[in-house]
C-alpha cells in the first residue's frame, strides 16, 4: 500500500497497513515541537478544516482544531447537532454536501455506525471518522499506538490488557485490530455481556493471534505491560437497567496497583467517570494525559498527509 494519503478518507483502521500507520507515527514524531508551540509551521496555511460533531467531544475536536491551527490552517464547524440545521430535520447527506463546499477536509463524529463511510460517498473532500457510534475511532488508535511506542519503545511483544466496555467502545474496536497487526499480545477483560464482539475477535485470530478472554482484572493486571482502560459507554445501552448492572464494575485504585510490573503504563482515551481513582494520576503508571496531548501531533501528521502538505 502506498504512503501517499492525499485525498484519502479515513473511516476505519482497516483502511491502513502497518507500514502506513508507521508512516503517520514517524511524521507525528516530527510534529511534536510544533504541537508544543516551540516551533512554527505554515504547512496548511489557507486550508480549512470542517469539524462536524453530532456527539459530545473534548479531546478529539479540540486536538483536531489545535492540530490545524498549529499548521497554519483554520477550522469551522459545530460541536452540537442542536445548533446545526440537523435540528430542523436536515439529513447528514445534505449537511455533508454543503460543508464540502466550505472546507478542504471534513472531520465527522456521529452516533450512527457507518456515518463516516456514508459521508465519504457524499463528499468530494476527504472525510476523517472521529467516531461513528459503537463503530470505529481510527485516529484515536493512531495516537494510542504513538503513546505505546513512545513509552515502551515498540508496540510488538507488549502484553496489552484492555478492560471495560469492549462491546460498545469504538476505541477498542479500532485499537485491538491494530495492536494485533503490530504484534502485541491481547487480553480482553470485561463482563460477558460487554466482551469484544466476534467480528473483531475473528479479525484478530485471522492474524494468527489467540487473545485471552477474562472477567478478572486482578488476574490479568499482574502480567500487563499496558493497561488500556475504557469507560462503560452509558449512552449506547438500549436499556438503562443493563447499564446499572455493569457500571463501576472495574475501578483502578492504588490497591489494585500493588502487584503490577514496575514499568506498567495505564492508558485511557478519556473521559473517565469512576474507572480510575484520581490518586492514580500522580503515579508513574498514569499516561492518559500524555496520551491526550499525543492526539495533537498525530492528528497534525494525518491532516498534513491527507491534505497533501507532507510526504
Ligand atoms: N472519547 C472516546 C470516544 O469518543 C472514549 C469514550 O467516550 O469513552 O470513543
Amino acid at each position: 500500500m502506498s504512503t501517499d494519503f492525499k485525498g484519502m478518507d479515513v473511516v476505519s483502521i482497516r483502511d491502513f497497513s502497518r507500514e502506513q500507520i508507521e508512516h503517520v507515527l514517524r511524521l507525528a514524531d516530527k510534529m511534536v515541537p510544533i504541537a508544543k508551540g516551540d516551533e512554527r509551521s505554515v504547512m496548511l496555511e489557507g486550508r480549512i478544516l470542517g469539524t462536524l460533531f453530532y456527539e459530545p467531544s473534548t479531546r478529539t475536536r479540540l486536538s483536531f482544531e489545535s492540530a490545524m491551527a498549529r499548521l497554519g490552517g483554520r477550522s469551522l464547524g459545530f460541536s452540537e447537532a442542536k445548533v446545526a440545521s440537523v435540528a430542523k430535520g436536515e439529513t447528514l447527506a445534505d449537511t455533508i454536501r454543503m460543508v464540502d463546499s466550505y472546507c478542504d477536509l471534513i472531520v465527522l463524529r456521529h452516533p450512527q455506525e457507518g456515518a463516516a463511510k456514508l459521508a465519504g460517498h457524499f463528499a468530494s473532500r476527504p472525510v476523517i471518522n472521529a467516531g461513528d457510534g459503537a463503530g470505529q475511532h481510527p485516529t484515536q488508535t493512531m495516537l494510542d499506538l504513538f503513546t505505546i511506542r513512545k513509552e515502551k519503545k515498540k508496540v510488538e511483544g507488549n502484553n496489552v490488557v484492555i478492560v471495560g466496555d469492549l462491546k460498545y467502545g469504538r476505541t477498542v474496536h479500532s485499537l485491538s485490530e491494530a495492536l494485533a497487526m503490530f504484534g502485541a499480545q491481547l487480553t480482553f477483560v470485561a463482563p460477558p455481556s460487554l466482551q469484544i464482539p466476534k467480528e473483531h475477535l475473528k479479525a484478530i485470530e485471522a492474524m494468527g493471534h489467540k487473545p485471552k478472554i477474562s472477567t478478572s482484572l486482578e488476574d490479568a493486571i499482574k502480567d500487563a505491560d499496558v493497561l488500556y482502560v475504557t469507560r462503560i459507554q452509558k449512552e449506547r445501552f438500549p436499556d438503562p437497567s443493563e447499564y446499572q448492572k455493569v457500571a463501576g464494575m472495574y475501578r483502578i485504585d492504588l490497591n489494585m496497583l500493588k502487584q503490577v510490573k514496575s514499568d506498567l503504563i495505564i492508558m485511557l482515551p478519556l473521559p473517565r467517570v469512576t474507572e480510575i481513582a484520581p490518586e492514580v494520576d500522580s503515579t508513574p503508571y498514569a499516561k492518559y494525559f500524555d496520551q491526550a496531548f499525543n492526539g495533537v501531533p498525530v492528528r497534525m501528521a494525518l491532516l498534513a498527509l491527507v491534505l497533501g502538505g507532507a510526504k
